[in-house]
């Protein structure tokens, strides 16, 4: 590809900035220096002032959510989770985003990518990828919310749909796991509040095989991952 295309793709400038963006910085191209926005490149054989291209092949992160981000592109909305991010990964095309969204106030595993495709697996509830829910509540959790959240008989305030089978695991009369393979607004927050048990706080613990635990990510700190460990 055009080294102006390469830097517009990997979100170091626009093309129309390349040329000046080129001169500011020493880029090679298989050790050979490249000076001019037409040159052809390959973005494994890049080096950007001594540093290779980030994530030539599509970008996969895993990145621990803080209580207190939105997951948004509008700065509008104070913290969002592309604060903690890398800057030049707002600039990539296509786009970075989150795979799904996780509330406000909900912390814990949330993905980035930029491939559209895997968003569409990780998401669609044909493809059943459990994502687990841990939460604490206001009240008590009945023990009958074990038997309706499994059922899928559950319809939500609002929905045509009810609920897909859900398991839930109470651990402590406050606390419990959650595990969905769908993801409607608030789901965890108003299926536990149909059953009397507010939600107090919300993590998200897992999704498919990854688990947050094993990552050791403080909150705010991402790694990246490939799509094969979910
Ligand atoms: N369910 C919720 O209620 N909130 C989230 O952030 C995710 C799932």
């Amino acid at each position: 590809m055009r080294l102006d295309a390469l830097l517009s793709r990997y979100g170091y400038c626009s093309r129309r900035e390349a040329p000046g963006w080129i001169k500011r910085h020493s880029i090679t191209s298989g050790g050979s220096a490249c000076a001019n926005p037409a040159d052809k490149v390959q973005a494994e054989d890049v080096l950007i002032d001594g540093e290779p291209v980030e994530f030539p092949e599509g970008l996969y992160a895993a990145l621990h959510k803080p209580a207190g981000y939105t997951c948004s592109h509008d700065e509008e909305e104070g913290d969002v989770i592309y604060d903690l991010l890398p800057f030049q990964w707002r600039h990539r095309n296509p786009a970075v985003s989150s795979v799904g969204r996780l509330d406000k106030e909900t912390s814990g595993l949330l993905l980035i990518t930029d491939d559209g495709k895997f968003i569409h697996r990780m998401t669609s509830p044909r493809h059943h990828v459990a994502k687990v829910y841990e939460a604490a509540t206001e009240q008590d959790i009945p023990a009958e919310a074990v038997e309706l959240f499994a059922a899928g008989t559950l319809t939500l305030e609002g929905e045509r749909h009810p609920c897909a089978p859900a398991r839930l695991e109470i651990l402590e009369p406050r606390r419990a796991l959650l595990t969905l393979t769908e993801g409607k607004y608030h789901q965890v927050r108003r299926m536990l509040a149909a059953v009397g048990a507010p939600v107090a706080s919300l993590r998200r613990v897992s999704i498919g095989r990854l688990k947050l635990e094993d990552l050791n990510l403080e909150p705010g700190a991402w790694t990246p991952i490939r799509p094969d460990m979910i």
